[in-house]
């Protein structure tokens, strides 16, 4: 468009230049004979005046180029800038043709910015819910920047699982959902600005001078997220995960802190918090990151892979009913790498298998000398979903798991079988034919399936931190964990609360049934040594309790 514009206009300047000598009535003619007009004229000279005509006007074409070049010239410049998609408005002196030329050109110019600013109100918005999108966020923080605005934090609100949830009610309702949310956020932060950053997140900017603006930001949000999030009335079993972010102290790039924030809350989802702060250690170099996997065969043949325990308490006899073998990474440079920052990677790139043996091997190993000092004690394995359908590993497994001296249980989630349902079962129960128990994971994390419980010829139940942690503030948790170990009774498993942190949510949990108690307020995950002390003290943790 903008080409053929200059076009029109280069065809109109030749005119005009070849018109340049002439009186106004020639200069008519002239502009005529080029073509530009609709009079047929031109067509009607003989092509001998209309050369001589030609003629005589490039001849005279200095006389009055300052008059006629110079909005030429302008409107060839304001057709420049239109094309570069700056402001271009030309000033209408006169009333002839040029003048009419210009008034076009302008009405011209105006269509063309209105057709942007509605363009860009659009590819500024998401198109499901009419919410700003991550480019009017992002817009909104360059402009901050660009004013040198103080006190900047923008939050990242993260549906959990959300494409499960919406193979199961749709995208519709999903977006209706985060629109609730939405409302929800700005009846409490009526200043932030909200936007929907993916289709399972909102991005949150705040502005905000005071001190600790971070801590209220997380509070504005935790808040708006206590009660159930519902859809038309219909309450929903749906948790977010909140993640901060705080712009540079004394000013700097506020565009990263949206990205920081998303990160965030992948950390916080990876510790199953509800929320965190950008940890800029915790999430190193990204291309570091990739280099771990590099290093990750190497590091499992150095011996650098090792397993912390995590004990398990029995809420009625008091006892150490079994421990967890949690994987960590003892990095030369990096110091102790919890899972989060390798597991995840480690499933992606395959080297979950040789990790999972080498996890395996040693809580075999270590299940051995516990045994030796005294001590008979379950020990219980994360399977990663994707190895639960992989044959080779399953035939692996279960020729190690006949070494073990003493109850091996698998710890798999609920979402690992439901991705490959048939093979995974038909695993498990060769699992189980072995004498290996099998454990239902972090169950209540997201949407829970009964129908898949019963397939599974699971031993125990555990319920999810989330769910514990928030047990003695929320009601709603509550009464989840209470039906969730009334479930797991009724279908003849036992269960396990994880996450127990403090006395309050361990005298709950007893007063509601549960069998097993797990978390830190029993004890962290440790290495081996520390865990044969926990043992010989076992006792202590029972007076400890008593
Ligand atoms: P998980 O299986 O749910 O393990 C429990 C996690 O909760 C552990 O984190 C543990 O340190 C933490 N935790 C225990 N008690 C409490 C508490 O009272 N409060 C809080 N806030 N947290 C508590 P960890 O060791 O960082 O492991 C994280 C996850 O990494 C594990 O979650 C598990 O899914 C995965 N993982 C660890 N080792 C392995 C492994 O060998 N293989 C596979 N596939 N996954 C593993
Ligand atoms: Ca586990
Ligand atoms: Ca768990």
């Amino acid at each position: 468009m903008f080409a053929s514009l200059r076009v029109r206009l280069a065809a109109i300047a030749g005119g005009l230049c070849a018109a340049g000598a002439l009186a106004a009535p020639l200069a008519e003619l002239a502009v005529r004979s080029n073509g530009i007009s609709s009079y047929p004229a031109a067509a009607e000279l003989p092509i001998g005046v209309g050369l001589g005509l030609a003629a005589l006007a490039g001849a005279a074409v200095w006389v009055l180029a300052g008059h006629l070049l110079r909005p030429v010239a302008e409107l060839s410049q304001a057709a420049r800038r239109l094309e570069a998609g700056e402001a271009a408005r030309v000033t209408v002196e006169t009333k002839d043709e040029l003048g009419r030329l210009a008034e076009g050109f302008n009405r011209m110019a105006e269509t063309l910015a209105e057709r942007e600013r509605r363009i860009s109100r659009l590819a500024l918005r998401d198109a499901q819910t009419g919410l700003p999108n991550r480019l009017a966020l992002e817009r909104r923080l360059d402009q901050l920047q660009g004013s040198g605005a103080e006190g900047v934090t923008a939050a990242v609100v993260s549906v959990d699982r959300l494409a499960r949830l919406r193979s199961v009610i749709g995208d519709e309702l999903v977006g209706a959902l985060v629109k609730d949310l939405t409302e929800r956020i700005a009846a409490r932060a009526p200043t932030a600005m909200i936007g929907r950053l993916s289709p399972e997140g909102l991005g949150v900017i705040f502005q905000d001078q005071g001190p600790d603006v971070m801590r209220r930001a997380g509070a504005v949000l935790e808040a708006a997220l206590a009660a159930p999030l519902s859809i038309g009335g219909t309450t929903l079993p749906v948790s977010a995960t909140i993640g901060l972010a705080q712009g540079p102290q004394g000013g700097g790039a506020l565009r990263p802190i949206l990205a920081r924030a998303a990160i965030a809350a992948d950390q916080a989802r990876a510790r199953r918090q509800k929320l965190a702060v950008f940890d800029a250690r915790a999430y190193g170099d990204p291309a570091a990151n990739l280099g771990l996997m590099g290093e990750m065969l190497r590091s499992i043949e150095r011996g650098e892979l090792v397993i912390y325990h995590q004990p398990k308490v029995d809420m009625r006899g008091g006892g150490v009913a079994g421990v967890e073998a949690l994987a960590r990474w003892r990095h030369p440079k990096r110091g102790l790498l919890s899972p989060d920052m390798f597991i995840p990677l480690a499933e992606e790139t395959g080297h979950i298998r040789p990790l999972t043996d080498c996890v395996l091997r040693q809580a075999i190993e270590h299940q051995a000398a516990m045994r030796l000092a005294g001590h008979d004690v379950d020990v219980s394995v994360n399977i990663s979903g994707r190895l639960l359908s992989d044959a080779d590993f399953a035939e692996a497994a279960l020729k190690l798991a006949a070494g073990a001296e003493g109850k091996l249980r698998f710890e798999v989630t609920e979402t690992a079988v439901i991705d490959e349902p048939e093979r995974a079962l038909r695993h498990i129960e060769r699992f189980v034919a072995a004498g290996v128990g099998v454990s239902i994971d972090d169950y209540g994390a997201g949407l829970s399936s009964l129908a898949y419980l019963k397939q599974i010829r699971a031993e125990e139940l555990k319920i999810d931190q989330a769910l514990v942690l928030g047990l003695t503030e929320r009601g709603r948790d509550a009464l989840l964990v209470r039906s969730t170990i009334d479930l797991g009774h009724s279908l003849g498993l036992k269960v396990t609360a994880e996450g127990v942190e403090t006395p309050e949510a361990f005298a709950a949990l007893a007063g509601m049934g549960c069998d097993f108690a797990q978390g830190f307020l029993i004890e962290r995950p440790m290495p081996l040594g520390d865990v044969l002390r926990f043992l010989e003290e076992d006792r202590g943790w029972t007076r400890k309790r008593g």
